[in-house]
């Protein structure tokens, strides 16, 4: 086994390289999901999903889509007849009208501050017209900060308070009330992170001074969708995660640490940090600012799977939908490692120890099969003896401690795909290599739609089965990692 190593390691530095060197042909082929940085956004934060919506401008106003508004936070049908539009969401009916700023929600009469549109039955509704409708629809208060195109449903705001150790080098701890995942990048004398998907609010005053001579202030901004903070200093700076992502620690660079390449993220390497000896905090293990989702697409090379038809093997299909699952992944903020990105041979050893090494937060192994519809979700089926004495049975029973998230993780992805009027089923296997995984694991296996095999080699049925697999990890993400 230990002979395995090394040319794991080898293997997956190969295809770190490889990810980071290729110019992401496949994501510009794909329907326009993406949405680009100069794009107008609106981002949606409540109890039950967190998401992000092209705004669009229309007679100089910004409108955007009532049902892709909706549809994440309930079950919500709509049609057209003419110029009337019906929208269904719960139990309320409404009933629109194109070019009319009158509406019927829930039995009364809305007035909307701009027509309402109708486009290829897609119906728009202004932006600034959603504090005042929403209510109707869910039934509950939202704030809806029109300058920043954030919109917060309930009580789902995450604040920041801010605690300045003014040792040598001083430390500035944001602590947050409840875990996040900003994008953080540093440029000269400023270190910038980026909340996308956090609900995070203003701290109370948009700049704050410290009386520092190496941190100086910090400030927070928002604005199409994100909210900001910017930390200046005098000295180049860092930033980790501490307390399961509510802390991140913003200090200077210790002298001697070259500066990193990855931005914002502790380089690996001397761990500790010079440090005074009246300086009582421990230094932090560094954190990758994002979760690590390793996607691998089952069989390959020599090993081909299943013959699903007399043409197409399973290892051609598991490809082309992980690609797509590491693209919806990707657009939720994980990082994501692919475990081969072409028709490559990899033992299940091997693959496992790739997904060890790396530390991922989640490990998804993708096959395919022809018979049976929709999907079916596995988890691992550990050998009977259970905790292990032996090398061989610790191996056999990695994935023991993680075992009751990949549970929650596999039911999060039959939720997410009922959702989507999947067929699903949740099953336990002995499928290596879950077996041998530390970290949360599922397979998923994907079988033809109403449209037969043709839907295995559908860009759009993978899309949909993909889609679904990337918002249930999303909706568990702070659970996810090597369980203790
Ligand atoms: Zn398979």
């Amino acid at each position: 086994m230990s002979s395995t190593t090394n040319t794991t390691l080898a293997t997956l530095l190969a295809i770190v390289t490889l990810l980071s060197a290729a110019p992401s042909a496949l994501l510009s082929a794909l329907p326009s999901a993406l949405l680009s940085a100069d794009e107008k956004h609106l981002s949606v934060y409540s109890p039950v999903a967190i998401y992000t919506l092209p705004v669009l401008d229309r007679a100089g106003r910004e409108y955007i889509g009532l049902l892709e508004l909706l549809e994440p936070l309930g079950r919500v049908r709509a049609e057209s007849e003419g110029r009337r539009w019906r929208l269904r969401y719960n139990a309320v009916d409404a009933e629109f009208i194109a070019g009319k700023t009158r509406a019927r929600i829930g039995g009364r009469d809305f007035d909307f501050m701009a027509p309402f549109l109708l486009e290829n039955s897609r119906g728009l509704v202004p932006l600034s017209s959603l504090s005042g409708f929403l209510p109707r629809f869910l039934g509950t208060s939202v704030n809806f900060r029109e300058s920043a195109r954030r919109l917060f449903v309930g009580d789902v705001g995450v604040q920041i308070s801010f605690e300045l150790d003014t040792g040598n080098p001083p430390r500035l701890a944001l602590n947050f009330t409840a875990p996040v995942n900003p994008t953080i990048s540093t440029e000269p004398g400023k270190l910038r992170m980026v909340f996308k998907r956090d609900p995070v609010i203003s701290p109370g005053s948009q700049s704050i001074s410290f009386d520092n001579k190496v941190i100086t202030h910090a400030a927070y901004s928002e604005n199409n969708g994100d909210a900001e903070l910017e930390v200046a200093a005098n000295e180049p700076l860092i930033a980790s995660f501490t307390n399961s992502r509510r802390t991140i620690v913003v200090s200077a660079v210790p002298q001697g640490t070259p500066a990193n390449g990855a931005p914002g993220v502790v380089a690996p390497g001397p761990q500790t940090p010079p440090q005074s000896p009246t300086q009582t905090p421990p230094p932090e293990p560094p954190v990758v600012h994002r979760v690590l989702a390793v996607v691998d697409p089952a069989h390959g090379g020599e090993e081909r799977g299943a013959a699903l038809t007399d043409k197409l093997a399973e290892k051609d299909v598991t490809l082309g939908f992980a690609r797509l699952l590491r693209h919806e992944l990707d657009l939720r903020g994980f990082a994501v490692i692919l475990l081969r990105d072409g028709d490559i041979t990899s033992g299940l050893d091997q693959r496992a120890a790739a997904a060890n090494t790396a530390r991922a937060g989640i490990y998804i192994s993708l096959h395919a099969v022809a018979q049976g519809s929709g999907a079916r979700v596995y988890t691992a089926l550990l050998p009977v003896e259970g905790t292990s004495k032996g090398v061989f049975h610790a191996w056999n029973a990695a994935q023991e401690p993680s075992l009751p998230i990949s549970r929650i993780v596999s039911a999060a992805i039959v939720n997410e795909m009922q959702k989507r009027e999947f067929p699903v089923r949740a099953s336990s296997a002995s499928l290596r290599p879950l077996n041998n995984v530390f970290m949360p694991a599922v397979a998923v296996e994907l079988a033809p739609g109403p449209d037969g095999l043709a839907d295995l080699t559908s860009a759009n049925y993978q899309q949909r089965a993909a889609s679904a697999i990337a918002n249930a990890v999303l909706s568990v993400r702070d659970r996810l990692g090597v369980q203790q």
